[in-house]
């Protein structure tokens, strides 16, 4: 199995790597929060730069007041960015989410069109939001390619590339198609917990005989040491004084 770089990605390699994501993440939904695909594209486009966590804080009270896409269409911006401000970027944020909504009305009779190539003509969504929104919502597999998935997929040398796409083309490669959306959402959660950007935990991985950054990792030849899983507070507790 080879991928665009042309180097081989040993097929067992990959079906082990894919059965340890399933063991270790069986829950591969979206942890943003949504009862229909308006909602869940809506939280997408607030997730960017923002934890989920944060995003559910904020979309109960704002899907209360914008029940659907005309009403989004119809917000008032100032209101709309009052109610989003504590996701980052709320004023790119709320105009992407007005204009996508008036599109929606417009174009889509303000329901969630389930293709991709109609989804990524929506202002403020990319073909990563789509993906989302395809996989979670209308069962259509796809893999997102946000930053965690290309620099986990680099470390495990799925790909070399850079560029999002290129990444999401490489993948579709390796991965079957009927776990595109599963394996995207495993990545994002192992580059969240474990493989994470400046220290990954490479010694607590159950990736690690599987990776080939590893091993460079751990000997230093690349990037920051990895570090230790975090001990317990009893061993790395001060030894008391005794008077
Ligand atoms: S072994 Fe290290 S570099 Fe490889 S996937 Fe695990 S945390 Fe990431």
């Amino acid at each position: 199995m080879a991928n665009r770089t042309g180097k081989t990605v040993d097929p067992r390699r990959m079906e082990r790597i894919l059965a340890l994501l399933d063991e270790h993440y069986p829950e591969s939904e979206t942890a943003l929060s949504h009862e229909n695909p308006v909602q869940l594209l809506v939280a997408t486009i607030l997730s960017a730069q923002c934890t989920d966590a944060r995003v559910n804080l904020v979309t109960p009270a704002l899907f209360r007041k914008y029940p659907d896409a005309r009403a989004f269409a119809r917000a008032n911006l100032r209101e709309l960015e009052a109610l989003i401000r504590s996701t980052g970027f709320f004023r790119s944020k709320a105009r992407n989410i007005r204009e996508c909504c008036r599109k929606l009305v417009e174009d889509f009779a303000g329901e969630v069109p389930p293709r991709l190539e109609d989804l990524i003509t929506l202002p403020g969504v990319g073909r990563k939001t789509a993906n989302v929104v395809l996989g979670s919502c209308f069962g259509i597999p796809g893999i997102t390619v946000d930053t965690h998935v290309g620099r986990v997929s680099r470390r495990l040398g799925l790909t070399r590339h850079e560029d999002p796409v290129k990444v999401e083309f490489d993948l579709m490669k390796l991965v079957p198609e009927s776990r595109w959306s599963s394996f995207s959402l495993q990545l994002i959660l192992h580059g969240r917990r474990i493989c994470i950007s400046r220290r990954p935990l490479c010694e607590a991985c159950f990736l690690r005989d599987l990776c080939p950054y590893s091993a460079l990792i751990l000997q230093g030849k690349v990037g920051p040491r990895p570090r230790k899983p975090a001990l317990s507070a009893a061993k790395t507790a001060p030894p008391r004084r005794t008077v």
